[in-house]
């Protein structure tokens, strides 16, 4: 049987997944990048001795690593080293008032005791509810491809879905649980992941603290980047072919189906498409309107999740009372979620959030500095400057000297800033968006931008704008569902498996 050629654009985490899903059951696979290195959003450079992960920077659900590795025969450890990190993060509320979140339940709920009576029980009655939903969300939900309903059709699961919360929002679930200020922001917090606020969330998500709480933060030795490496290496034991800075420029459309894609450089022949560059510019940019699934109305009514305003900092020193993962929660939220959302502006006062992973891992940094990633997120779609960018800066720098009580600015021998524009230059990323499309209700499953292109037979989409939503543990699983939609549709060669 003749093996089928398959085009992927794009080498992020669900390119790389898909990729190497399709060409472990025996297809032909070339993916073709922009860039001139894979990882996508999770791309990382050096500059100065000092080495950045551009983007991820939070290693979550382990499982689904280990059992995208474990597919191929392979573990997560035989291409990185895994740390769990404890504390897993701190908060920072204010001036001397920072809470280390500990790794270990009995000690998180002494934690919660110490601030609310009676919240340590509370928080087993949450976990085990959460327990549940995490077993029903990552192992039956994500892996579905929401083309029709009837996949959730069975009773089963209809039961399970109704015992999930599906149609209460986080934000009230929560309350029913804790009352304490400080408890709900933290809880409240790894729904931020979702790209959507707590009242637009469904309660499913507190799968999401269970994810935090019980299964931990964990750290890939010499970074995020480490998983990219370790994907690409898997994939080209697999035979997959990687041709980087091939910007594409069109697909090639005849009746309804695409043969050809064409970059600056080349024309490759394709039987199957799998995209996994942003959605919208494959649709709006690459396709000819005829093939488009989706107008323009659709997109501007889509629920983005926020863009960012991201500072590299190189710091020629050590610095004091900051951790791995430290969240600046010293303001409120309420109004900095409204520019987000609801009136898309620039923050007043933001919250923000610093990574320094020279504090676990001395080989990003040159000996004796560390380490920054700052993160401020704010809404698609703005005005981004250089002025703007600048007074961001040193609002974040004000406040970080101020609460961690040191000076940092005279320190600082590399800076680099990143934002929309860059967003938009490096990955054609819609409006600028950093983290894909929002994981609100009406985005959920089947109402998300599908799969699989309702006007090309041949054309599939991947990644964090579509099934099962953004995320590195998402957009991994995104990978694999789209390739098993592939093999239904374009049989395997035979007698080829894993
Ligand atoms: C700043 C930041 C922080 C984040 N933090 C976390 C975190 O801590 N934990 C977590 O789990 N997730 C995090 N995320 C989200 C996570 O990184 C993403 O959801 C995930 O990496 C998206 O992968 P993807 O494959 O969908 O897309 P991408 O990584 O964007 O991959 C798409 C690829 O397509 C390429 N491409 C685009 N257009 C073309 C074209 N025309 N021709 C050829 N190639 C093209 C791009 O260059 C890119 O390589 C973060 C994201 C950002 C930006």
């Amino acid at each position: 049987m003749a093996v089928t050629r398959v085009i992927v654009i794009g080498s992020g985490f669900s390119g790389l997944s898909a990729a190497t899903s399709l060409a472990g059951k025996g297809y032909d696979v070339t993916v073709l990048e922009k860039n001139s290195t894979p990882g996508g959003r999770a791309r990382s450079f050096s500059a100065s001795g000092f080495t950045f992960d551009m983007g991820p920077s939070w290693y979550w659900m382990p499982g689904v690593f280990e059992a995208y590795f474990n597919k191929f025969g392979k573990s997560t450890s035989d291409y990185y080293d895994l740390l769990r990190l404890d504390p897993s993060y701190t908060v920072v509320f204010g001036e001397n008032d920072f809470m280390d979140v500990p790794a270990r339940l009995p000690e998180l709920q002494a934690l919660f005791e110490s601030m609310e009576p009676g919240s340590a029980a509370q928080l087993d009655s949450f976990l085990e509810q959460a327990a549940y939903k995490y077993e029903v969300g990552i192992n039956q939900l994500v892996y579905k491809p929401g083309r029709s309903m009837t996949e959730f059709m069975s009773p089963r699961l209809l039961l399970d879905v109704l015992r999930m919360d599906v149609f209460q929002s986080f934000h009230k679930h929560i309350r029913r649980f804790f009352r304490h200020e400080k408890i709900i922001k933290l809880m409240e917090f790894p729904i931020l992941f979702l790209g959507a606020l707590p009242r637009n969330t469904p309660a499913l998500y507190s799968l999401m603290n269970y994810a935090d709480i019980s299964l931990g933060t964990w750290y890939p030795m010499g970074g995020m980047y480490k998983i990219v490496e370790g994907m690409v290496q898997l994939a080209e034991e697999k035979g997959v072919r990687f041709l980087y800075n091939q910007n594409v420029q069109r697909l090639e459309v005849q009746d309804g189906t695409v043969t050809h894609v064409q970059t600056e450089t080349g024309t490759f022949e394709a039987e199957v498409v799998v995209a996994s560059a942003d959605y919208h510019h494959v649709e709006k940019e690459l396709l000819p309107k005829a093939s488009q699934s989706y107008s323009d109305s659709y997109w501007d009514t889509r629920v983005m999740a926020p863009s960012s305003l991201l500072f590299y900092l190189g710091v020629n020193r050590r610095l004091q009372n900051l951790r791995h993962h430290n969240l600046f929660f010293d303001e409120d939220f309420g109004p900095h979620a409204q520019e987000i959302y609801t009136h898309p502006q620039w923050p007043k006062k933001p919250l923000f959030y610093v990574s320094a992973p020279s504090v676990t891992d001395p080989g990003v940094a040159p000996e004796g500095c560390e380490n920054l990633f700052i993160l401020i997120p704010v809404a698609p779609g703005l005005q981004d400057t250089e002025e703007l960018r600048e007074k961001y800066f040193n609002l974040v720098m004000d406040r970080l000297e101020r609460l961690t009580k040191q000076d940092i600015r005279s320190h600082i021998i590399y800076k680099r800033s990143y934002a929309h524009k860059d967003f938009i230059q490096d990955y054609n990323a819609f409006k600028g968006n950093a983290y894909g499309l929002a994981n609100t209700l009406l985005q959920t499953a089947i109402l998300k931008p599908s799969l699989k292109s309702k006007k090309v037979r041949n054309l599939y989409y991947t990644g964090q704008l579509t099934v099962p939503g953004p995320g590195v543990p998402p957009s991994l699983i995104s990978g694999q569902v789209v390739a098993k939609e592939i093999e239904k549709e374009f049989a395997p060669p035979v007698g080829v498996n894993v």
